[in-house]
């Protein structure tokens, strides 16, 4: 199905289970024949997707890839970005919020990470994310149904209102949604895909340094975030409202 077919929700579930049934090629050739650079893959290097970049330029298709960077990354996350394109030898946009964090401390306060993580995420995560996705037609996730509540509804294709005033939608697409931690890891090591050390240190979610602490291999994957808040999202997968 080509793009200008996915106009109704309707159509997008009809690819979506077309999709599912596909393996990873597959479906990531889809998007690029089908929107060629208005797809872009955006990933925060958690394994999954950094599969999902490995397998695309194995594959030969030339998926341009960004990074939220919110000025808050751990030092291995920004060295493991440096890596990443060495080993395989493409650039990796970094997507930055506007307000410096200097500015951020000057006009809301020092740390709003620990007094209003929202607003922290809306300002540093979710507002930069809606500035790139406004020159894209599909947002490419590493997201996974096992990761965790809030994300085991996830469809491997997805409609959202991106601008309701102007009634414009934009698609996402899931290719890992229904992979396993478990499968990610080994194709991983198989392939010998550079990963955040991070990991071998216990920590299994890795986000923004002042958000995420160590956590217990038994537990919910994405726990370890946020501690002590109720929170499990930054909000970038929860942004947006479905299209009816
Ligand atoms: S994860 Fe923490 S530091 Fe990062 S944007 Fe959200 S609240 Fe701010």
């Amino acid at each position: 199905m080509n793009s200008s077919c996915l106009t109704s929700t309707e159509q997008v579930r009809a690819q979506a289970v077309h999709l599912a049934a596909a393996p990873l090629d597959e479906v990531l050739h889809w998007a690029y024949d089908a929107f060629g650079e208005k797809a872009a893959i955006g990933t925060s290097f958690q394994g999954a997707g950094l599969v999902m970049i490995h397998h695309a330029l194995e594959a030969g298709i030339a998926l341009p890839v960004f990074t939220l960077d919110t000025g808050v990354l751990f030092p291995e996350t920004l060295a493991l970005k440096e890596r990443l394109e060495t080993f395989w030898g493409i650039e990796i946009e970094s997507v930055k919020p506007t307000l410096s964090l200097e500015a951020q401390e000057a006009e809301f306060g020092a740390e709003l990470w620990r007094s209003r993580p929202d607003f922290c995420c809306q300002l540093r995560k979710v507002e930069p994310l809606r500035e790139r996705l406004e020159s894209l037609s599909v947002w490419i996730t590493g997201v996974r149904q096992e990761q965790g509540e809030t994300r085991k509804g996830a469809a491997i294709l997805e409609r959202y209102v991106f601008d309701p005033l102007m009634e414009r939608t934009i698609l996402k697409l899931n290719p890992m949604v229904a992979w396993t931690r478990e499968q990610v890891w080994a194709y991983i090591k198989t392939h010998g895909i550079p990963y955040n050390p991070l990991h071998d240190k216990g920590y299994r979610s890795i986000g923004c340094q002042p958000c995420t602490r160590v956590s217990n291999a038994d537990g919910a994957e994405r726990a370890g975030r946020w501690e002590g808040f109720e929170k499990t999202e930054c909000g970038i997968h929860t942004f947006l409202p479905v299209a009816q």
